[in-house]
């Protein structure tokens, strides 16, 4: 079934030919009626309801307007929303209702949209399946077959987009590749900005020198729409960029000499050949259509980017963790003990294990006397890794290789894979996400009916090319 894009649903909303409050309760219904799908952490029917019927009332007073108009817009549970239960998926924020929205719920309810609830996830973004869930929380199946995952960590923002048969879109997170794996997993389109270009305030972090929000829809110009909506300079982020793209007038671009370069390390060894021949289909429509196409091989990144990657996740992450102590925000244990016991307590009856293994590698690699060793020296392959996208650039517009080595995986699958393997399966996102570049992953095709995603990479800021070439591939598809 056809859903309305999102540009025409606000244009619809904005003239009044949709009532906006039926609208929000009908989605709410439907939402609710898949509640064992675990799209979602929180829905947050009030919030909805009330939001709706000012949007309704805006437009009886003539003065509805916003891109967002109506449009019921779900967020990854680890972005701040005013008044709603913003856990990030982990059992140690309980209760915690943040009394500020992120600046890209803020901008996005600016733009008319409607905050319908919190999505799943792994506990702070801390996988790849979705299923390294906080205690207490349950892993998002996939609409295409619930006995497999919609992949990690935006899992719940990606299984919503594909089961909504409504319009909407998602605002999601990735850090090492959380919005192109599910993405890819769920036949969607997710889009990953330049680091740096949407604000991060108000997100629970994970890993600042590599958190990005993003966005997620259907199609490349919903999650385009979204991702304009919600950029921007904010100077309550210090890492935010003077930036913002617009979309609104790419319509009648040529795909025509455009440059994409297939980053071969990633068709073969270690990819399922059927994933890889999907992807390969695509790069040949693009080809057939204009595009000037050509094998480069980034062997470094290839090798060396998800050992960096999680030693600096891990890094930075235990650090973040540090602040969760039982005294400021969320769970609580009885007060008994000296303060070092209390903490405890608090961290190891509330934090997954994950979230431990996590805190443990993080802090080791972080210690002095193995600094050196492990942190530093990921830094400087981070360095390395960067300059080679760097030279790729001087030749290729962009660059493409398949989301995911595999199509999503049975849940009883990824139980029997070891913390090491589940990390490989980032090969393809970690480098982009390393490296703080620009990327998007599309719908390439079906393999076992499942959606096999392509992702495409561009070069700091120029989203405008993803939007392109992505626009035409899935034209072509
Ligand atoms: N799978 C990666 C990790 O576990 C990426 C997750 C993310 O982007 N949040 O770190």
């Amino acid at each position: 079934m056809k859903v309305q894009s999102v540009l025409e649903f606000a244009e619809q909303a904005r003239a009044g030919n949709i009532g906006i409050e039926e609208n929000t309760h009908k989605i709410l219904d439907k939402v609710f009626a898949a509640n064992g799908m675990n799209f979602f952490n929180v829905i947050s029917k009030d919030l909805a309801l009330q939001q709706a019927k000012e949007l309704d009332s805006r437009v009886k007073q003539g003065k509805a307007s916003g891109k967002l108009f109506g449009l019921p817009v779900s967020v990854k549970d680890c972005i701040c929303v005013k008044g709603i239960e913003s856990r990030a998926g982990s059992r140690i924020l309980d209760g915690y209702l943040p009394v500020f929205d992120a600046t890209v719920v803020s901008k996005a309810k600016a733009e008319g949209a409607i905050i319908i609830g919190k999505t799943s996830q792994d506990e702070f973004g801390f996988g790849t399946f979705s299923t390294n869930t906080g205690i207490g929380f349950n892993a998002p199946k996939n609409p295409f077959d619930s006995e497999r995952s919609c992949g990690g960590s935006s899992g719940g923002s990606a299984g919503l987009t594909a089961f909504a048969d409504f319009a909407h879109v998602s605002i999601s997170e990735s850090t090492g590749g959380s919005i192109a794996c599910p993405a890819g997993f769920c036949g969607v389109a997710g889009f990953t900005p330049t680091y740096g270009l949407v604000s991060r305030y108000g997100l629970i972090d994970y890993a600042n020198s590599l958190d990005k929000i993003g966005s997620m829809g259907k199609t490349v110009a919903d999650s385009a729409l979204l991702l304009e909506s919600i950029a921007g300079h904010d100077e309550k982020d210090s890492t935010s960029l003077n930036e913002k793209p617009s979309f609104a007038d790419e319509k009648n671009f040529s795909t025509k000499g455009l440059k994409i370069g297939i980053i071969k390390d990633f068709f073969g060894e270690g990819i399922n050949p059927d994933v890889s021949k999907i992807a390969w289909n695509s790069i040949k429509k693009l080809e057939k259509a204009g595009a000037k196409i050509k094998e480069i091989s980034l062997s470094l990144n290839a090798k060396f980017s998800v050992p960096a990657y999680y030693l600096i996740a891990m890094a930075e992450s235990s650090t973040n963790l540090a602040k969760f102590c039982g005294m400021r925000y969320g769970a609580q244990e009885s007060l008994s003990g000296s303060f070092n016991e209390y903490f405890s307590k608090v961290r190891s009856n509330n934090f997954g294990e994950e979230a431990k293994r996590r805190i443990l590698l993080g802090t080791f690699a972080r210690m002095s006397g193995f600094r050196d060793a492990y942190y530093l020296k990921a830094m400087k392959a981070r360095t390395r890794l960067i300059n080679e996208f760097r030279l790729a650039f001087k030749e290729f517009d962009v660059l493409a290789n398949p989301t995911m080595p595999v199509i999503a995986p049975k849940f009883s699958e990824i139980e029997k894979l070891s913390p090491i393997e589940q990390y490989a399966m980032d090969l393809c996102t970690v480098p982009s996400n390393l490296a703080g570049l620009p990327h998007i992953s599309i719908n390439s095709g079906f393999s076992q009916k499942m959606p096999v995603g392509i992702m495409l990479v561009a070069d700091y800021l120029q989203e405008k090319k993803l939007f392109r070439a992505a626009s035409a591939l899935e034209e072509l598809q």
